[in-house]
């Protein structure tokens, strides 16, 4: 039993897929779906599917269940079941003609698809705005609004609102007598109807029944006839029909068949629509179709049928409050009294039809039944009342030139305003994309940019690094190097120069040698009993006199002068452009320099020191062979001279004296020197 009942469901639901959207659109809205409330929306949802099957059966039924149901679908439902409940409750007022409640509806639908920012019901219920404008008789305004709708919503790409879009474009310009236009609209929207075959609105019957009506309007009665026969054959075997469409269709052969003055066929047709209508309380349909039923019997000039046909009617136009439908049923019941000559009577019904079209400003419609009118004064001989009516009519038919030509106008202006600001607003919505488009651009191009100035700062700041640790290893290896080559041609302890930088100076800087004036002069130092300082006071001691001589040394001479350790207490100084008078002078200020001030040791012992010098001069007379080593080695002669003749002193050599030695003990040979002595103008003595 429960199973039978749930595959029928699950067969029911597969057949349409409302359900599954309106769950999915419910589920969507309420995370996580309660059990509870999942059951609840799933009952709300499978009552409006029976009340929209029932509405196509009996219209007034369901919309009276519906009404009553409201609450439950209403207030705090979930949002995607009220708004099913109000799209149907919309197409329930519209099948019935009651088209304020409908226009109601759709507003109530703008606000609440608003509220839930879902554009599409937004674009939708919208669309029946259009309807309403066009209903007040104002295609111009419907036409505006309908262009900005469709340019604004276009691009949801759904197929409903597409086909809507295209049935009130074809409702437009069917009003406004451009049946080309309108059937094209009408055509497509057949077209987007049948390849979407789920569509909730508009349903084939109502765009096949647009089209019979426009084919009526347009004087192609047959084709009208033609679309409603294709529409029957097309739904032989299937569902039957809905009494509404069988109804409507039956109106539509009826007004067809008027067209072809084929008044029996006609009878039938209305006929056949008036029982469907009266069966289902279609109260709009019978109210129309008896209207069109007098409207043909007045013209076969059957007063008579025509007069009971606009009685019949009066009481279901009054009902569904159509104000058309009440117009020309009155005007109808009138003429149809003119015609059996009740004049008064049915002027009264005249007069108060022509005061109600004026007050609602349907003035061509006022011209017409004042045309009428006169005719049927003037076939009733009454000829004072015809003319006066013709000549109200004619009143009325200049300011309706004028008014029609401006209305023309200002509609095809309209038109043209409302293409124009569809044109635009595709414009601008196309600017849009490009702007999307360059925005995400530029955002991408600016976040590539930010990221690759990141990566370049990264970079940067890492080869800043490199460049950094090169250039301080850089600096570091120059330094080394620059160390190295200080190492390489110093002494450690003294920091002066060593033997080997002296070498190469005199390797890459010639002494003078044998070139004329006297320039260069080697004086060479050794201080005085110096491992008596060692012995007493200490190597270190010894050491901190070393670096003393050679910091007084480096005082005393020129900066172009070049101070060097010779070797253990040895020191050299080597002097450029030292001339004969000088040379004495530079030797003493020496010896002075070592010898005025004692050394004071860290722990303040003061100690006397001297030293003994030896110093020669180049050029030398002693031919070209005599070079700075033979320079060093006679002012090494003359120092151990200075040892031997008392210490702290020096000794130049001036000259060799006697007879030139063999050659092969180099220049100076064991010859005697001539030598000129130097003392220190002063010295230090340590307190005894
Ligand atoms: P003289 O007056 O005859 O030159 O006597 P002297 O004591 O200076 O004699 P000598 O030249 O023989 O002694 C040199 C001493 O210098 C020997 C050595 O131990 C010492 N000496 C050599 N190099 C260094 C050094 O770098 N530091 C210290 N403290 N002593 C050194
Ligand atoms: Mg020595
Ligand atoms: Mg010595």
């Amino acid at each position: 039993m429960t199973s039978t009942l749930l595959s029928r469901q699950a067969r029911r639901r597969r057949r349409s897929p409302l359900p599954a959207m309106l769950l999915a659109l419910v589920c969507a809205g309420m995370a996580p779906c309660a059990a509870g409330a999942g059951d609840a929306v799933l009952g709300a949802d499978l009552r409006l599917r029976e009340l929209t099957r029932l509405a196509e059966r009996s219209n007034p039924q369901a919309r009276a269940l519906l009404l009553q149901e409201a609450p439950r679908f209403t207030g705090s439902a979930p949002y995607a079941v009220q708004l099913q409940f109000l799209r149907l409750l919309r197409r329930i007022h519209s099948d019935a003609g009651q088209l304020g409640e409908a226009y109601a509806v759709d507003e109530r639908l703008i606000k609440l698809a608003s509220g839930a920012r879902d554009p599409l019901h937004v674009a939708l219920a919208s669309l029946g705005r259009v309807h309403k404008r066009l209903n007040d008789n104002d295609p111009a305004a419907a036409m505006a609004l309908l262009e900005s709708l469709n340019g604004q919503y276009r691009e949801l790409g759904n197929p409903e609102f597409e086909a809507n879009a295209e049935v009130a474009y074809g409702a437009i310009y069917n009003t406004t007598g451009q049946h080309d236009r309108a059937l094209g609209h009408y055509l497509r929207a057949l077209e987007l109807v049948q390849r979407n075959a789920a569509l909730w609105s508009p349903r084939e019957a109502d765009v096949r029944l647009a089209l019979a009506r426009l084919y009526v309007n347009s004087d192609n009665p047959a084709k009208a006839l033609e679309t409603t026969r294709a529409y029957r054959e097309a739904r032989a075997g299937q569902d039957a029909i809905p009494p509404r469409v069988e109804a409507l269709m039956h109106f539509m052969d009826g007004r067809a068949y008027v067209s072809l003055n084929q008044l029996a066929q006609a009878h039938a047709a209305f006929n056949r629509a008036l029982a469907l209508a009266r069966r289902h309380e279609l109260r709009w349909i019978e109210a129309n179709v008896l209207g069109n039923v007098s409207d043909a019997w007045l013209r076969a000039q059957r007063f008579v049928e025509a007069e009971r046909a606009a009685r019949a009617a009066l009481a279901p136009s009054e009902e569904v409050k159509d104000q058309s439908i009440i117009q020309m049923v009155n005007a109808n019941l009138g003429f149809a009294l003119f015609g059996q000559g009740r004049m008064a009577e049915g002027t009264v019904y005249i007069d108060r039809t022509t005061e109600e079209l004026r007050k609602a400003g349907a003035m061509l419609a006022v011209s017409n039944i004042l045309a009428e009118k006169s005719e049927a004064l003037e076939r009733a001989g009454l000829h004072r009342q015809a003319l006066q009516t013709v000549r109200e009519r004619e009143k009325i038919q200049e300011t309706l030139s004028v008014e029609r030509r401006n209305k023309a106008f200002a509609a095809l202006q309209e038109q043209f305003n409302a293409k124009q600001r569809g044109a635009q607003i595709e414009r601008l919505r196309q600017e849009n994309a490009v702007k999307d488009a360059e925005l995400r651009n530029r955002n991408l191009r600016a976040a590539l940019a930010s990221l690759g100035a990141l990566l370049a700062l990264v970079l940067c700041g890492f080869v800043y690094m490199l460049y950094r640790k090169s250039q301080a290893t850089g600096r570091r290896l120059a330094e080394l190097n620059a160390e190295l080559a200080h190492r390489s041609a110093h002494d450690p302890l003294t920091g002066l120069f060593n033997r080997r930088s002296f070498v190469e100076r005199m390797r890459e800087q010639p002494a003078a040698g044998a070139a004329g004036v006297a320039a260069d002069c080697f004086t060479l130092l050794d201080i005085d009993h110096f491992k008596r300082i060692n012995d007493r006071y200490g190597h270190a001691a010894g050491d901190t006199v070393l670096v003393e001589v050679g910091r007084r040394l480096n005082e005393v001479v020129r900066g172009s002068d070049m101070v060097l350790r010779w070797g253990g207490e040895e020191f050299l100084v080597y002097s450029q452009g030292v001339s004969e008078a000088q040379r004495p002078l530079l030797v003493q200020r020496i010896l002075n320099a070592i010898a005025a001030a004692p050394v004071v040791l860290e722990d303040g012992t003061a100690l006397a020191v001297s030293a003994t010098a030896g110093a020669v001069s180049l050029p030398f007379g002693a031919g070209p062979a005599f070079g700075w080593e033979q320079a060093i080695a006679l002012a090494d002669r003359a120092l151990y001279k200075g040892k031997e003749a008392g210490r702290n002193r020096g000794f130049i050599v001036e000259g060799l004296e006697g007879p030139q030695a063999d050659p092969s003990c180099g220049a100076t040979g064991e010859r005697e020197l001539r030598l000129h002595l130097v003392l220190p103008d002063m010295h230090w003595q340590p307190a005894q």
